[in-house]
């Protein structure tokens, strides 16, 4: 069976194509600029790369180029190889539990929530057009970021803020990363051999989301109405005072919109250290004395410590702690010093396992009261895993 996973952005398309019979990819690429000037598109398949510039005036075409190679550079010998289509979409709301098979219904529905995500859902519409048209007869399946997050209780979702605005406007916490948080909550359990788990995931990449699951099922998460919420990540604040917005606005002459922008694009490790989003380049300035680094590496490591802290106490003790995504996966200072700052719990991790990048590991020492994991995610080969169970039927 062979299953191609999308990730349509608004100007961008990215796929991975698998064999589901190993789960290998057997090529994946990026499609960008599509509608810009200097649209390209790269296939990586079989140890080769190639780079082409093309015009690509909107996803239809990108789409057409996309299987017209996969066939020219014999990844595949026929369209028909292709059982089915998941694409990641991003906002569900409240109505989308689980991945569900697209339906009009379900195009529908992503351009009725775009209010919640205006430039993910309508990106995520013109991936699945594209699609539709050209492999009209293959199964589509849908696999959202915020429904992971739907077993979230009242208690976790609601912001003590007027109830109408969650009755009439659907203000409410949603939260994202779910498909790689739950891809998370499954390898763990396969990887400890135990389903009753108590997990705290940490997405830790460019932008970041912490998870508090329970037995497989998501009990709350950092990000909130929109990704903005919770820890602070590489060019987001995360958590702020919500004043501070028209404070800033009066100061500095600004809208709302250009706060958020702020907010959004120019805060975080790069507010902090004026220098770089890239925890990378954060941990080399702070080697070199830096300041501004060092202060932007505290606060970084200790938003993320007080999020496992608070999740620890919701859990009432946690079995695993694991770290994923760009950071959480490569930076080894910053496991470290999560780490450290909950030695009062009992965790404690050992620093010859934590030498590790990008692969599965358990990293604490024997004797840490919480195990300590690096697993990398894979939210394409979890979007590729849903599309076939309802390919199985399941
Ligand atoms: P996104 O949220 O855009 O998917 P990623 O998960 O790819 O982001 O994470 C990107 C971030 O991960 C980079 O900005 C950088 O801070 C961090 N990162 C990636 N590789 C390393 C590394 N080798 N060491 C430290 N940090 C890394």
């Amino acid at each position: 069976m062979k299953i191609i996973s999308i990730n349509a952005g608004s100007s961008s398309l990215k796929f991975s194509l698998f064999n589901m019979d190993d789960e290998s990819v057997i090529a994946s690429g990026l499609f960008e600029r599509i509608g810009l000037e200097g649209s390209c598109y790269t296939i990586k398949f079989h140890d080769e790369k190639i780079k082409e510039e093309v015009p690509l005036e909107n996803h239809g075409d990108a789409v057409k180029i996309l299987l017209e190679k996969l066939i020219s550079l014999e990844i595949i010998k026929s369209l028909d190889e292709i059982n089915g289509v998941g694409h990641r979409l991003v906002h569900g709301k409240d109505k989308y539990k689980e991945s569900v098979v697209i339906t009009d219904e379900v195009v529908n529905d992503l351009l009725e929530f775009k209010a919640f995500a205006p430039l993910h859902n309508p990106a995520n519409v013109l991936g699945i057009n594209a699609f539709r048209e050209a492999l009209p007869n293959v199964l589509m399946v849908g696999v959202f970021d915020t429904a992971f997050h739907q077993t979230m209780d009242e208690v976790s979702y609601l912001y003590p803020v007027p109830y109408s605005w969650y009755q009439d406007h659907g203000v409410r916490k949603y939260g994202f990363h779910g498909t790689s948080h739950r891809y998370i909550s499954e390898m763990i359990q396969k990887e400890v051999g135990k389903k009753d788990l108590k997990v705290i995931s940490c997405h830790v990449g460019n932008g970041g989301s912490i998870t508090a699951i329970k037995d497989g099922k998501c009990i709350d998460t950092s990000m909130g109405f929109t990704p903005l919420a919770g820890i602070m990540m590489g060019t987001r604040s995360g958590d702020v005072d919500p004043s501070i917005i028209t404070y800033v606005m009066e100061q500095e002459g600004l809208n709302a919109s250009e706060v958020l922008d702020e907010l959004n694009k120019k805060s975080g490790l790069l507010g902090l250290s004026l220098k770089s989003s890239d925890m990378r380049d954060i941990v080399a300035g702070m080697e070199e004395g830096d300041e501004k680094c060092k202060l932007a590496f505290d606060k970084y490591t200790r938003c993320v410590t007080n999020y496992i802290a608070q999740y620890y106490v919701l859990l009432n003790g946690a079995d695993v702690i694991v770290f994923t995504a760009g950071l959480g996966e490569n930076s080894i200072p910053f496991r470290k010093r999560v780490c450290e700052n909950l030695s009062s719990l009992g965790i404690k991790i050992d620093d010859e396992k934590n030498n590790v990048m990008g692969e599965i590991k358990k990293i604490s020492s024997d004797d840490s009261s919480v195990m300590v994991y690096v697993i990398p995610t894979d939210e394409e080969l979890m979007i590729a895993r849903d599309t076939l169970s309802f390919l199985k039927g399941a």
